[in-house]
């Protein structure tokens, strides 16, 4: 089972509902919107469309909604290509026009602009008639809405930009909002603000794309709910060579604030055009997932991409690999802070002491669940929650599986519930040890305050166990023979021919003789008390139980 969560951006390449069906079986956890490109017409298309073909999936999904933020584009071009060691006109009515006039302001000789991720340098040589006068460091063909970055020049423009407070306002109903070029915290709680004005209840996501945010990433984090490592714009705004460090440094201060971490841009470049990952796309993804990423991001590849799906086969199945790598390699994190992260800890560790087969996390808002998946336990974690809107939340977080129940007032009905439903779905049998951690639902909300351990399905009785095999078989009483063979009291002269498991009633038992029935294979929980049971029962020796 992957755990590490898929993104994926939609776009035309993905826009009918045959190929979102196929988009989301081969894994997709989560859609994203790019507000950049499309009118909100077809981005609402695009949604609803994804979430009828999740419905129909039967999957929980998340939506995210990409906002540009205080983003500078090309707004017009009057030259198709730029050629290098010519001169061109940046301003209103120059070869080049940008959507954000302040910038004009902020340039001064010397200062380089770059176009698309870098693919174009200019750099400012002088003025002409109210235009800058650029040099053309590095040519190449440029379009209207290319990305524009100016590294290392602060230009103060209002974070909230009027074409994303349209969108925001038109599709509010999305679960996560990536901000684009946050820069600080009050770049995040301008958001924040403007989303509680329009009683909107998403997640802020702060891309993280230029020196400010990296430097400010403590406070950033502090307001947002994750983070995403936008590597586009930050390879350009720093220099590249930075970035592999950048990127390991960004996602450990996420973890340590227990907030997801989101690896972008150029996850799988080459599968735009081609049906098959190159060597270094698919090992920068497992060093991502290694790094301690939650989740990656696809963007051209499925938006624009020949191949969408096969872009998320691979990525599904490169990042499960990874995934096993990091709990071979993965030390218990080493933190501590309010008893919500005490207990969550707490319940990883039991988890690995105990080798239990799940977590199974209780969970209103979806904490507990963040808490736990950050310590990237081995086991399957799964996490119940009676609110839809937690449920999708959680498709960010690494290794978390949602399930919707039901309300109860009291945790043992909700744990009840909640086991009866990873059950029903077959994700846990019978006999399964389950850590199973939470907040009592009469408690402050958010908290979370219990850890306890459980087997799944009625514990019939407990003994001494010998032995190490677990049995599940008939059961009879000796001297018939069967599976599981049950006697009164062991005495010198008993057979039990191929029996596989034997229960001894009394209390009274001479252990060197049990040793020796289990060094023959036999499966022996000893001192169970009188057993009153027909049919097919589970024997455990290493824990000492019988259960059915
Ligand atoms: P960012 O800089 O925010 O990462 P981007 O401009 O690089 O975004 P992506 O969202 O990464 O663009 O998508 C990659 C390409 O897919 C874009 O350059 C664009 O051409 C195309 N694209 C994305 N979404 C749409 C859409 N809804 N409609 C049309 N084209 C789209
Ligand atoms: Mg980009």
């Amino acid at each position: 089972m992957r755990k590490t969560k898929i993104i994926a951006t939609l776009g035309p390449a993905v826009e009918n509902y045959e190929i979102m069906r196929r988009l989301i079986k081969a894994g997709c956890d989560v859609a994203r919107l790019n507000v950049a490109h499309g009118t909100v017409e077809s981005h609402r298309r695009l949604k609803e469309t994804f979430l009828k073909a999740a419905n129909d999936e039967n999957k929980v999904v998340g939506v995210m909604m990409d906002i540009k933020g205080p983003e500078i584009r090309v707004k017009t071009a009057k030259l198709s290509s730029l050629v290098p060691e010519t001169e061109i006109l940046l301003g209103e009515g120059g070869d080049i026009e940008l959507n954000q006039p302040v910038v004009y302001e902020y340039l001064s000789i010397g200062t380089k602009v770059l176009i698309h991720d870098g693919d174009i340098v200019l750099e400012t040589v002088g003025e002409s008639k109210g235009l800058w006068r650029m040099r053309v460091v590095r040519g190449g063909v440029i379009k209207p809405r290319m990305g524009v970055n100016i590294p290392d020049t602060y230009i103060p423009i209002l974070y909230i930009q009027d074409r994303d407070l349209h969108f925001i306002k038109s599709i509010p109903d999305v679960d996560f909002i990536a901000a684009s070029f946050v820069r600080n915290a009050r770049d995040v709680c301008e958001l924040r603000k403007v989303l509680k004005e329009l009683s909107i209840d998403a997640q802020i996501i702060s891309k993280i794309e230029n020196r400010d945010g990296v430097e400010n990433i403590e406070s950033i984090l502090e307001v947002s709910d994750g983070i995403m490592v936008a590597r586009g714009d930050l390879g350009t705004e720093i220099p590249v060579e930075n970035l592999p460090g950048v990127q390991k440094y960004l996602l450990k201060k996420a973890r340590e604030h227990g907030k997801p971490g989101i690896i972008a841009t150029q996850i799988l470049e080459t599968m735009i055009h081609n049906p098959y990952p190159t060597r270094a796309e698919v090992s920068d993804i497992a060093n991502a997932i290694l790094d301690g990423a939650d989740a990656l991001m696809l963007s051209g590849e499925t938006a624009i991409g020949k191949y969408p799906v096969e872009a998320v086969k691979v990525l599904s199945k490169v990042a499960e690999k990874a995934d096993v790598l990091l709990s071979e390699h993965e030390k218990m994190l080493e933190l501590r802070g309010t008893i919500s992260e005490s207990v969550s800890n707490a319940a990883v560790l039991l988890a690995k002491e105990i080798n239990a087969d799940a977590l199974l996390i209780l969970t209103r808002s979806g904490k507990t669940a963040r808490l736990i998946s950050r310590h990237r336990p081995s086991m399957p974690i799964f996490a119940v929650s009676y609110s839809r809107d937690v449920l999708r939340k959680m498709t960010l977080y690494w290794g978390v599986q949602g399930f919707e129940v039901e309300r109860f007032e009291y945790a043992d009905r909700s744990v009840k519930e909640a086991i009866d439903t990873v059950e029903k779905y077959e994700f846990v049998k019978k006999g399964d040890v389950l850590v199973i951690a939470g907040g009592e639902p009469s408690g402050i909300p958010g908290t979370t305050n219990f850890v306890w351990v459980q087997i799944v399905g009625d514990v019939i009785a407990r003994g001494s166990g010998f032995g190490k095999i677990i049995v599940s078989g008939e059961v009879c009483r000796y001297p018939e023979l069967c599976d599981v063979v049950i006697v009164s009291e062991l005495c010198d002269e008993m057979d039990f021919g191929d029996a596989k498991a034997i229960i001894v009633e009394s209390p009274i038992y001479d252990p060197s003789k049990l040793n020796e029935l289990a060094a023959k294979g036999k499966s022996i929980v000893a001192g169970t008390g009188k057993i009153k049971i027909e049919g097919k029962i589970t024997v455990d020796p290493e824990r000492g139980i019988i259960w059915h």
